[in-house]
């Protein structure tokens, strides 16, 4: 591996939250330290790189242990010039059964979020404007977190997908894809309300839907709605 490959390789770790790298017999090495030269980070996307690309590089993949159990992989849906992309965890049962994301009880609660808080505050899109996609594209068992394995290596996939539409903002949906994204242990309630990047592409975090639908979370409802209407007005004013 040479010095380029070796920087481009440390710098998709640490956008994954990896904070030390280990070479056998010595101490580890700071992967954040070794990689804050001054230089630009460099793209981990192949030029001239597309969704379609993308998805044909998938293809029936094995790459990680999620292959095992899933029916259909699900890579992304809507609109592939976005200026938004909403980033969720990994599909569960009804997305799965489909190969859509957010279909299920939560999809339709996304839906509904986009939809009304759009037609309310004046904003001229619908669901299918934005693009939706996950941290991982095969359903974990039992709708279990992705493990760190996982999310590295399936976030590869999802790096080159927001590098490929490159939106104005990117929505992060639940603490999974915070952390993949933002390389972070902080929970939502600490991250939402405020801008973070990835990359140069803002980020907004917010509560995933699924929490949303357990009854007692009405304040988080709320807290979501403003999220929304904050990363709405930004994209689309
Ligand atoms: S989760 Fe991602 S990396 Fe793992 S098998 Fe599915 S597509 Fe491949």
């Amino acid at each position: 591996m040479n010095r380029d490959e070796l920087r481009q390789r440390l710098t998709f770790y640490r956008d994954l939250g990896v904070k030390e790298v280990y070479k056998r017999g010595r101490k580890p090495v700071a992967a954040v330290a070794a990689v804050e030269l001054p230089v630009a980070i460099p793209s981990l996307a192949p030029a001239g790189d597309t969704l379609g690309k993308i998805r044909e590089d998938i293809g029936d993949c094995r790459r990680c242990r999620l292959c095992e159990a899933r029916a259909k992989i699900v890579f992304g849906s809507g609109n592939e010039n976005a200026r938004l992309v909403f980033v969720g965890e990994g599909p569960g049962a009804d997305e799965d059964a489909q190969g859509l994301p957010f279909v299920g009880r939560a999809g339709q609660l996304l839906t509904q979020m986009i939809d009304n808080t759009a037609s309310k505050e004046g904003i001229p899109i619908r669901r299918q404007d934005v693009y939706i996609c996950n941290v991982v594209k095969c359903r974990p068992p039992e709708n279990r977190t992705p493990l760190p394995d996982e999310m590295e290596i399936c976030g590869e996939f999802l790096f080159r997908q927001l590098m490929a539409i490159r939106p104005k903002a990117i929505c992060a949906l639940g603490s999974t894809a915070a952390k993949a994204l933002l390389a972070t242990k902080d929970g939502v309630t600490r991250l939402r309300g405020h801008w973070h990047k990835w990359r140069d592409i803002p980020v907004i975090v917010t509560f995933h839907p699924s929490y949303l639908l357990r009854p007692y979370n009405q304040n988080a409802k709320r807290e979501a709605w403003d999220d929304l209407k904050k990363v709405l007005h930004f994209v689309y004013d």
